[in-house]
């Protein structure tokens, strides 16, 4: 029987990844979208035909018990929420409702409604904020340090105690930064591809970049797409750590962007402070060692695979306009 999926947070890079897979694995899909989102479809375009949107909202419960109870889906993967961490700062409570509390109501209406879906809680590396131990394990505690990060932990947790108070299948995926074509150039990561297609084909002179030193554990999107679904195939459900397992600096990220254009990165990258974090003195990079012995799953694309992939995608879109 073709398997259903409900995945929430389907406009964005992940969401739209999760439904190509699963599109392709023959699945059923549908997404929970807010109705005052659905003007942003960019990322789901080429699926529209392919996906099937029903109109809810995490703020809303009955909204959710009528998606669950309409598509009656095997899988759910909740990958919505209010994700930018500055904002989180700005707008705490509306970043508690969505992002915390709204898994709360995502998991009683499946307990109401679907107790037998299986569960995919997207954690984030956010909840270690600034962790004792580097690389940090699912042993590691959590020390969150934004709104975002605490509203993340109080899901994580809601998601394994409904797994051990009502036997629901739910688990959580702690993903590390993820990258791809689609993620927007506020992140260093596309920034730096984007400024060095820029560059390449004259749009652009130079790069202004923070702290070239800092480092991060960079894994593909859909590489961490796959890993989430994977969680969902297993006969238990358990948590786990969904990252690279290496870090890499801004500045190894800048030299081997560059060197894919055939550009040497210091003629043009300028340092500019203004770009500079505070506090960020502890490595976050995920141990994958659980994932790769239990799940034996280990991203597909390299570091240089993803720069190159990436420019290239940077490229091609800049050429055609
Ligand atoms: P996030 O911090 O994981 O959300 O991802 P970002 O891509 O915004 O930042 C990754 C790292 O790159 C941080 O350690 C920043 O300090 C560093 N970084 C250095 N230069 C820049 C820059 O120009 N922009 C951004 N966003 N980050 C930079």
């Amino acid at each position: 029987m073709q398997k259903k999926a409900l995945i929430t947070g389907l406009t964005g890079q992940d969401g739209s990844y999760l439904a190509e897979l699963l599109v392709e694995k023959g699945y059923q899909v549908f997404g929970l979208v807010r109705r005052s989102s659905s003007g942003n479809l960019d990322r789901i375009n080429h699926l529209a035909d392919k996906v099937e949107i029903l109109s809810g909202d995490l703020l809303d419960q009955s909204s959710l018990m009528d998606v669950i109870t309409e598509s009656s889906p095997d899988e759910i993967y909740n990958l919505a929420s209010q994700s930018y961490v500055p904002l989180s700062w700005t707008q705490p409570a509306l970043t508690a409702e969505y992002t915390a509390l709204g898994v709360s109501r995502l998991l009683e209406s499946i307990r109401r409604c679907k107790p037998d879906a299986r569960f995919y809680q997207a954690s984030s590396s956010e909840v270690f904020g600034q962790p004792d131990e580097s690389p940090q394990t699912e042993q590691t505690a959590f020390r969150p340090r934004n709104p975002y990060g605490v509203a993340k932990a109080y899901a994580h947790w809601m998601t394994i105690n409904y797994r051990q108070k009502y036997g629901l299948y739910s688990c959580c995926g702690i993903t590390y930064t993820h990258e791809s074509p689609r993620r927007g150039t506020e992140f260093v990561f596309r920034k730096i591809t984007h400024a060095a297609a820029m560059i390449k084909l004259g749009m652009s002179q130079d790069l202004k970049l923070g702290n070239l030193d800092a480092r991060r554990d960079w894994c593909y999107a859909k590489d961490a797409v796959h890993a989430m679904w994977f969680m969902l195939q297993q006969d238990k459900p358990d948590d786990f750590i969904i990252a690279s397992g290496e870090t890499h600096s801004v500045r190894e990220l800048v030299e081997c962007a560059f060197r894919c254009v055939g550009l040497n990165w210091e003629d043009y990258v300028s340092v500019d402070p203004s770009f500079y974090r505070p506090d960020e003195t502890v490595q976050l990079v995920g141990s994958i060692d659980k994932i790769r012995k239990q799940l034996n799953w280990q991203p597909q694309y390299s570091f240089e695979e993803l720069v190159e992939l990436m420019v290239d995608h940077d490229l091609k879109r800049l050429s055609e306009k």
